[in-house]
């Protein structure tokens, strides 16, 4: 029989698996050193210090590297440092950054704090919607910052169709791919020169770090990327790069059952009398759903709804709940709930927030791999609290005016 290409699962399974020459140990060891000894006088080994380089992350970057598709990863100590490494590519004069209204929150304020004091021109721009981003793209750019799904609102962008617009406009697209993972998008493959993570998320998912890894489709933008990282010095730690590839092995399991819970909340939330809306690209009336079906390979286990009553409503919600931690982050095993108007998204401006969507009563899940049937029986229960407050309002002050 002719062997095969290993299935990416089988792959983040094997990464690193059977390194170890010297002691043949199965897992890979954690290279805890900082700095590594020279063979002999001008004769440096693979490694000569661990901020530009240390074995334990160079199984994590090329693990990375394979899953996205990519020709290098540099792997960063957060999320944020990763996107930090990619924004040095953007050249004096070459053009404004392009980002998404609703991008992340620490995304929005760094690419603020950076445009205020004059490291680049900056526009908002809202990539779910083709007659919002084409103008924007109809002249000369230095980088397309994108995130889709968009955080916490779901919202979906065509990356095949902006990443062809942004290459006539001369700049580069950079995807954070944190919400999905390489499980279920590789944004590479639709035409992107290169993808972020935060590993903190998905990719480690256990909640026990944070982490950031940068991939690009092509050498010669990889190797600007790991040199910043290095003489920024934001590159990861060695335990926390062990700690991300143990991780990773189970990313395709976690992802998949994770996903499926989500399903079954989703159901359960849509049509919910206490629910607003649901925002989920699984859902057929999502306005981004058919794009999604078309570079997603699945539609995550994120899931963001509005409450009807606003803070108050959000209030009683959160109160009692069992199975669910209210709490920043995502893409961890347990179940996570956040508010972010109050949360995630507080680093934003007023202005800012109202212009991404995000008002008082949003509330972001991040499901997790407990068992569906607990995690809906919480949400029931919180979603009583609700309605028995909302049922009891005086006449004609609807719960949806309240909002
Ligand atoms: C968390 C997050 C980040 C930032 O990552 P850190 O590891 O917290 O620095 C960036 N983008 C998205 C979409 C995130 O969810």
């Amino acid at each position: 029989m002719k062997s095969h290409e290993p299935k990416a699962s089988t792959r983040a399974v094997r990464a690193g698996v059977e390194d170890d020459r010297h002691y043949g140990a199965v897992v890979p060891p954690v290279h805890m050193t900082s700095t590594f000894s020279f063979e002999a006088l001008g004769r440096p080994r693979a490694h000569d210090y661990s901020r530009s380089g240390n074995p334990t992350r160079d199984l994590l970057a090329s693990a990375l590297c394979d899953l996205e598709h990519g020709a290098t990863a540099t792997v960063t100590s957060t999320g944020m440092a990763a996107i930090t490494t990619v924004l040095q590519l953007v050249e004096p004069g070459s053009g404004p950054v392009l980002a998404p209204a609703d991008c992340y929150g620490g995304t929005w304020r760094l690419l603020e704090a950076l445009s205020r004091r004059g490291a680049f021109e900056l526009e908002w721009v809202d990539f779910h919607d083709p007659s919002d981003w084409r103008p924007h793209l109809g002249r000369r750019a230095a980088l397309v910052w994108l995130e889709s799904p968009s955080n916490p609102l779901l919202r979906i962008t065509d990356i095949r169709a902006v990443t062809a617009a942004a290459k006539r406009a001369g700049a580069l697209v950079a995807v954070d791919n944190t919400f999905l993972s390489p499980a279920l998008q590789t944004p590479l493959d639709l035409g992107a020169d290169i993808v972020v993570h935060s590993t903190t998320k998905y990719i480690n998912g256990h909640s026990d770090i944070v982490g950031g890894a940068v991939i690009a489709a092509d050498r010669e933008n990889g190797e600007r990327l790991a040199w910043w990282a290095n003489c920024l010095g934001v590159t990861a730690g060695a335990f926390d790069c062990w700690l991300a590839l143990r991780g990773l092995r189970t990313l395709d399991v976690r992802i998949a059952r994770q996903q499926a819970n989500a399903a079954r909340i989703v159901e359960m939330l849509d049509g919910h009398v206490a629910v607003r809306c649901v925002h989920y690209p699984g859902l057929a009336q999502h306005p981004g759903h058919d794009v999604a079906a078309s570079q997603q390979h699945g539609c995550g286990a994120i899931v963001s709804f509005e409450l009807c009553g606003g803070r108050p409503a959000v209030q009683r919600f959160v109160e009692g709940l069992r199975f669910m931690s209210l709490a920043e982050s995502l893409g961890g095993v347990e179940t996570l709930l956040a508010h972010p108007a109050t949360m995630t998204h507080a680093a934003m401006s007023d202005e800012a927030r109202a212009r991404a969507g995000i008002g008082e009563g949003l509330l972001r899940l991040s499901v997790g791999l407990e068992d569906v049937r607990d995690l809906a029986e919480d949400l029931i229960a919180a979603l009583d609290r609700v309605q028995v407050r909302t049922a009891a309002r005086p006449a004609g002050a609807s719960a949806r005016a309240a909002g």
